[in-house]
């Protein structure tokens, strides 16, 4: 872990926790609760500025409401954000958390710095069931949903983060959902944490800031696209579905390609938008001019910009990266083609920043 801070270890297994919590809670869940406390129902926005706009983890610091509604409130609930395990800070500033939820389960989330802004990457399972060969979180299976708190909690708890490192909460502008989990197959949760991302008075994030991606989950992407809540990125990593089946064997079965991709024609767009297209770049597996070509054959007529990614080769890891100039070989046929094509740099490496590749790199040091 050269260049690595590590910032906090905390106990091995919270406390089972049974109250409500009011992050888990639509507007007008809350507005329900408030009304069945006796309160007006316009209390039931101040709640929520203060659960979302404000990030308060105490009932008792919501000064606007009386006493007396804080104190029946409090009976009634609590705010409760997933617990830091460890936090991880790379050479390139690149922080990785690894999150402990109310039932001991690990999810990883992680901050990207770019030139003007700060990326979150955001988990929706714990696990996956997808099983994607170049993986970690593949490996370990699928273990259940994550719940809107354990979502939302994520974003709570970096910006609790920004702010305790005297940094601006506004500098954490663009959110993906590309951490652990396939964020379509945990629809109803996904949906309800975008109605609260979107919200003003909730999160207060722009539609066109979120991106969600997903490795094609058919109804998933119906109700998506009809919400027009987030910009969408599709794991694609093959240009054929033979070679598709050898990467994402799952995931490849379950839709392929050619049932897939007029369900991508007919996602709403508005004008200029344009999907982004993942594409996990692994040595000698589908990384030569053949498949580059095989991508502008399968693209090139499609709204599609493709995001090439280095693989991030851990501990045990089953492939290598390409060296940096078949990356750029690969990337100059796309343009010559007429296929916007952008190469993403792999940050926070000396910390596992891929997914699922924190938790499992945790674990085996638990273990030892
Ligand atoms: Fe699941 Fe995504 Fe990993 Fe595939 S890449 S196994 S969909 S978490």
């Amino acid at each position: 872990f050269t260049g690595v801070k590590r910032l906090s270890i905390f106990g091995k297994r919270r406390k089972r926790k049974t109250m409500k919590n009011l992050c888990n809670m639509s507007l007008d869940q809350l507005r329900d609760l408030v009304t069945g406390l006796g309160e007006p129902a316009y209390r039931a926005e101040q709640v929520w500025q203060w659960v979302w706009d404000k990030g308060v983890q105490r009932i008792e610091e919501m000064t606007n409401l009386s006493k007396d509604l804080r104190t029946k409130l409090a009976q009634a609930g609590e705010i409760r954000w997933p617990e830091i395990a460890e936090i991880l800070v790379s050479s390139d500033t690149t922080v990785k958390f690894m999150l402990r939820l109310d039932d001991g389960a690990l999810v990883e989330t992680v901050l990207i710095p770019e030139r003007t802004h700060t990326t979150q990457c955001l988990s929706t399972q714990v696990g996956c069931a997808m099983g994607c060969s170049f993986c970690s979180t593949g490996d370990m299976g699928f273990t259940r949903n994550m719940t809107m708190a354990e979502i939302l909690g994520q974003v709570l708890v970096a910006r609790q983060y920004l702010k305790d490192q005297g940094r601006e909460i506004k500098e954490l502008r663009n959110l993906v959902f590309m951490g652990m989990g396939e964020p379509l197959l945990n629809l109803d949760e996904l949906m309800r944490s975008l109605a609260v991302l979107n919200s003003e008075t909730g999160l207060g994030f722009s539609s066109r800031r979120i991106t969600v991606s997903t490795v094609g989950v058919l109804k998933g992407l119906e109700v998506l696209g009809d919400s027009g809540l987030a910009m969408l990125a599709v794991s694609l990593h093959a240009p054929t579905q033979q070679l598709r089946e050898q990467i994402m064997p799952t995931a490849a079965k379950a839709v392929p390609l050619d049932e897939l991709m007029p369900v991508l024609d007919r996602y709403p767009l508005r004008p200029r938008q344009r999907i982004t297209y993942e594409y996990i770049m692994l040595k000698g597996v589908n990384d030569k001019p053949e498949h580059a070509k095989g991508l502008v054959r399968l693209l090139g007529q499609r709204k599609a910009k493709v995001n090439l990614i280095a693989y991030n080769a851990g501990p045990d890891a089953p492939y290598q990266a390409p060296a940096r100039m078949e990356i750029l070989t690969f990337e100059k046929i796309l343009h010559v083609k007429g296929l916007t094509a952008t190469i993403r740099s792999s940050k926070g490496q000396d910390i596992s920043a891929a997914c699922g590749q924190l938790k499992a790199d945790y674990i085996r040091r638990q273990l030892e």
